[in-house]
């Protein structure tokens, strides 16, 4: 399976056990994928969309547990994505603004009289920040295949969530990073390092592991291959100086003959000639008396001008 939908199974079977985090999770499920709307005289709507039916299940089971909420699952079909099937979370309508006031999302001040953001008081404690940045995964949250680049993604509606997964994400020593894209807010990670602590707040204790040995053996790849790369480069250069320097020594045979050159010249070309893969210093090596690989390249150098010389007549 996709190295993302591994990490959202993950992240949708772990256990919720205190009622602190339940509020927490559930509150980032209805600020990043709910349909929350405000039907006048204290009466709202509210529809929490899941991306699978194990997410769903899993909000059934939370608001049934820690809220006494019997919420109702609903399905749609979407032919335009390719019939793929949506659920839904759907809580009695009468039950709205008990859940609403229970998740500290009611608040008068506001316009329509709720919150866009979670209340300090629901973020309060570690367990629950976590909590909270499970259910902004769960909602809008994608992960990249790790062998190709690090990417790690939570997208939200609203720029004002955005920035406050930002600070909450900074808060818990992931430096995140947001964007808009079309109608959505991206907060996204880069970083590997950055994404192995996040994957550990999201307690996607199995995908962290993997993800570790996966940027493990990419280093050791990195690594050869620079080194490879690096190999590559010096080869490169000198097989191309070589063959600059036979086609030179070439002009000087057809010209004037290589026998005309005085004697340590005559040597040297003819070792260029005869080894056109060995470099300056090998070809010194094999001179009669030997060159150190300077003496080796000034010879070259003087039959590079004699060619010179000869082409420009
Ligand atoms: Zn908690």
């Amino acid at each position: 399976m996709a190295f993302s939908s591994d990490v959202r199974q993950e992240i949708a079977r772990v256990a919720v056990t205190k009622r602190c985090c339940a509020r927490a999770e559930v509150c980032a499920a209805v600020l990043c994928s709910g349909g929350l709307s405000f039907r006048g005289m204290g009466r709202y709507g509210l529809v929490i969309h899941g991306v699978n039916d194990e997410i769903a299940g899993r909000y059934i089971e939370v608001l049934r547990r820690f809220f006494r909420c019997q919420a109702a699952l609903g399905t749609i079909e979407t032919p335009r994505l390719g019939g793929l099937t949506r659920y839904q979370v759907m809580p009695p309508e009468g039950e709205v603004p008990r859940l609403l006031r229970e998740l500290k999302l009611l608040d008068n001040t506001r316009l329509f009289g709720l919150r866009a953001t979670p209340a300090r008081e629901v973020l309060k404690d570690p367990c629950c920040r976590q909590s909270f940045l499970r259910g902004a995964y769960l909602a809008g949250g994608s992960t990249g295949n790790p062998k190709k680049a690090y990417h790690m993604e939570l997208a939200v509606p609203e720029p004002e969530l955005a920035r406050c997964l930002v600070q909450l994400m900074k808060g818990l020593g992931v430096p995140a990073r947001h964007t808009r894209r079309k109608t959505q807010q991206v907060v996204y990670l880069k970083d590997g390092e950055h994404m192995a602590r996040m994957l550990a707040i999201l307690g996607a204790h199995r995908s962290l592991l993997e993800f570790e040995n996966l940027r493990i053996l990419k280093n050791i790849r990195n690594e050869a291959n620079r080194q490879v790369n690096c190999d590559n480069a010096n080869v490169d250069k000198s097989l191309a100086a070589s063959e600059r320097q036979i086609s030179m020594i070439r002009v000087i045979q057809k010209k004037m003959g290589l026998e005309k050159l005085p004697e340590p010249l005559a040597e040297m070309a003819e070792l260029r000639l005869r080894h056109p893969d060995l470099s300056l210093g090998e070809l010194g090596g094999m001179a009669n008396p030997t060159l150190s690989k300077s003496g080796a390249s000034a010879r070259m150098r003087k039959l590079e001008a004699i060619a010179e010389e000869l082409v420009n007549g």
